[in-house]
């Protein structure tokens, strides 16, 4: 499959990787949006929030732990950070393979553009 972020899974597209385990990768965005900016993505390929079923569900869960528990390593948790899936075109998504943005070290308005 053509997918980027399973390339970068895979090894095969080099990435900042700063944590994993046998369900996620959290990596550094390479175009970050806050002083603190990672992807949490999946190791199961799925296309976008839109295509998640009722079989995905501890998966979802399992996300946004992890996008909480890389806060609280990091320090940033008390102080605060904006947690965002951006899904489908109007949506803001640019790839297709699910994933958390975890954005830190600025505040955030709301809402967001
Ligand atoms: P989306 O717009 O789909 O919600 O988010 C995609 C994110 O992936 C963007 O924030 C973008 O900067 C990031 N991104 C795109 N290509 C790469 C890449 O090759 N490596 C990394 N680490 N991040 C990427
Ligand atoms: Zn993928």
């Amino acid at each position: 499959m053509d997918c980027l972020f399973c390339k970068i899974i895979a090894g095969d597209i080099p990435a900042q990787r700063l944590y994993e385990d046998d369900e996620c990768v959290i990596i550094r965005d390479i175009e970050p949006q806050a002083p603190t900016h990672v992807l949490v993505l999946p190791r199961t390929h799925l296309d976008s929030l839109d295509k998640a079923s009722a079989s995905d569900d501890k998966l979802l869960g399992k996300l946004l732990l992890e996008a909480a528990n890389f806060a609280r390593r990091e320090g940033f948790a008390d102080a605060g950070y904006r947690v965002v899936i951006n899904t489908n075109v109007d949506g803001g998504q640019t790839v297709f393979h699910l994933h958390v943005h975890l954005l830190a070290g600025r505040p955030f308005i709301f809402p967001p553009g």
